[in-house]
């Protein structure tokens, strides 16, 4: 007899992730099967903001930007190490919004969602401010205000890692490709992506969080409902190397009235996004187009006085979002909020999860905990409010003393990979890191401060099985990585794999 799950969730995006941890945390019995990583959907091609959405209180949202300003702080102390918070300057002049729509804008914003570690928003000189130094003579005032960034790939992984700490199985490179009414509530059959191998497992409940595939699971798996209900609408990304050296971002806004961000991103480079329209096609095949690319160069190049040209890209990325279909005429005006709908009967149910976004998951998933209840009866209370995710149990404001403790422990690190294994890893960092007193003490090295002692880590405890999912979810040493590295990298993991195979047997 195959196990019966209480709650099974298809997805390991944020929102699946997110949900499993919660229904684990509180008692139910939880499975989650994503077809490839953790987080290769939508959720590591974002922008990476937690924030409520300034742009959304023109689109009159003040239900889903009140509860995203409200998560900023939530998520910041239950993350202080893959979320940190930011300052943003917004430059204003004649021909864009006039100043005083945007004054009130960011009053509403500073004063809707219950703010007491960001600080409020400022005025800028950008005569003497040096975010102005960068940008053209003509932008001589902006705002500043506050809003935080995430590692969002690794939010997942996070979310995932607690899910299982708190006894739910996740089961990655696992495809669900049938539901089915049966006695316990569904039948399941699961395939590796791997190795093309079927098994079958039930489950009380269904949690569909396929993000853009929701619609695919709907109809294909579960046989429920051919209606279209989300509408995909890609959004791309180019990174290029550092355009300014202080620490703040720019959020732009163009004369079509559009808004894109410039962001400090990985140290040494500039993330500069997004773009917004509407795809058609399989969500895996998303690429920046070349209109994409013009148009963000285009953009930037209106406010740096360096313009952002196509040589400059070093990386670009594009993700598509499931948005709900409102039916709004626009891409950018289709609503960012979510909805959850639950299909099928009482003995069967099928919670489908439509749109969202990285800021508001937690809440979603209390949300959606609430229709599980109603469904298989409740086990325990809401919980993940103060819960520290793995590595983040230290207080915001303690983020530079962790930082300083890792570099007393381990001072042969250099003060860059320091940097990017306290953010990545938080406090977790000593399980891999141990009582190494030199780099050769961690096995071999891949480049750029990867060692074999991570990578076992990460292949241990993180789901990771190829150099892709340590290189552009893991970490984002992709971008710094040569062919060779990650083709030496690739050949240690199959190796690495292997030995682990071998073992299990
Ligand atoms: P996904 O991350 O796509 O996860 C769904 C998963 O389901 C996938 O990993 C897929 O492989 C898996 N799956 C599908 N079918 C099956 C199956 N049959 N079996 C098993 N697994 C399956 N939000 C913010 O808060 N801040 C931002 O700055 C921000 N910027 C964004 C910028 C862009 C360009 C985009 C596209 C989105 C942005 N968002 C942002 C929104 C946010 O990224 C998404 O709302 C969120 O990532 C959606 O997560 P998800 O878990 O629903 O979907």
């Amino acid at each position: 007899m195959s196990k019966v799950y209480d709650v099974f969730v298809v997805g390991g995006g944020i929102n699946g992730s997110g949900v499993a941890r919660d229904a684990a945390g509180r008692g139910y019995s939880v499975g989650l099967a994503e077809m490839n990583d953790l987080a290769s959907g939508t959720s590591s091609w974002s922008t990476k903001l937690i924030h409520g959405g300034l742009r959304y209180l023109e689109h009159y949202e003040f239900r889903l930007v009140r509860e995203a300003l409200f998560e900023r702080e939530v998520l910041l102390k239950m993350a202080p190490h893959i979320i940190r918070p930011m300052r943003f300057v917004l430059p204003h002049h004649k021909g864009l919004r006039p100043a005083w729509l945007l004054r009130l804008g960011l009053f509403i914003y500073d004063h809707l969602g219950g703010r007491k570690i960001l600080p409020a928003t400022t005025t800028l000189d950008l005569a003497s401010d040096p975010a102005g130094r960068v940008l053209k003579k003509q932008f001589s005032k902006a705002f500043e205000y506050s809003d935080c960034i995430v590692n969002d790939a690794r939010l997942v992984v996070l979310n995932a890692m607690d899910a299982r700490d708190k006894g739910a199985e996740i089961f990655t490179r696992t495809k669900l490709i049938s539901a089915r009414k049966s006695r316990d509530g569904w039948a399941l059959q699961l395939q590796s992506t791997e190795t093309g191998t079927v098994r079958d497992v039930s489950a009380k409940l269904i949690v569909n969080a396929g993000g853009p595939w929701v619609d695919e699971i709907l109809t294909a798996a579960a046989g429920e409902n051919r209606a279209a209900n989300v509408r995909l609408v890609q959004g791309s990304h180019i990174v290029v190397r550092r355009k300014f050296d202080h620490p703040k971002a720019y959020f732009f806004q163009n004369s079509d009235e559009r808004i894109f961000f410039a962001i400090p991103y990985e140290q040494d480079y500039t993330l500069i996004g997004t773009t917004d329209r509407d795809f058609d096609g399989d969500p895996s095949d998303a690429k920046i187009s070349e209109d994409e690319i013009s148009y963000l160069c285009d953009g930037a190049s209106q406010y740096f006085t360096d313009p952002v040209t196509r040589d400059d890209i070093v990386w670009t990325f594009s993700g598509v979002r499931p948005l709900y279909d409102d039916g709004a005429s626009k891409a950018q005006e289709a609503t960012r909020d979510y909805v959850l709908r639950a299909d099928g009967n009482k003995d069967s149910r099928i919670i489908n999860v439509f749109g969202g976004k990285l800021t508001t998951y937690r809440r979603l998933a209390e949300a959606l905990m609430a229709k599980v209840e109603d469904a298989i009866g409740t086990r325990g209370a809401p919980w993940t409010k103060d819960s520290a995710l793995p590595g983040g149990d230290f207080e915001v404001g303690d983020y530079d003393a962790v930082l300083s403790r890792i570099s007393s422990a381990y001072p042969f690190l250099e003060a860059t990979n320091r940097e990017r294994l306290v953010r990545a890893y938080g406090l977790k960092c000593h399980e891999f890191l141990g009582e190494a007193k030199s780099y050769q003490d961690l096995g071999e090295h891949f480049g750029h401060g990867l060692t074999s002692s991570e990578v076992n880590y990460l292949m241990s405890e993180e789901w990771a099985r190829t150099s892709a999912d340590v290189l552009w979810r893991r970490s984002k040493l992709g971008i710094r990585f040569t062919q060779e590295q990650s083709e030496r990298l690739e050949k240690y993991m199959r190796e690495h794999k292997q030995l682990q195979n071998l073992a299990a047997e």
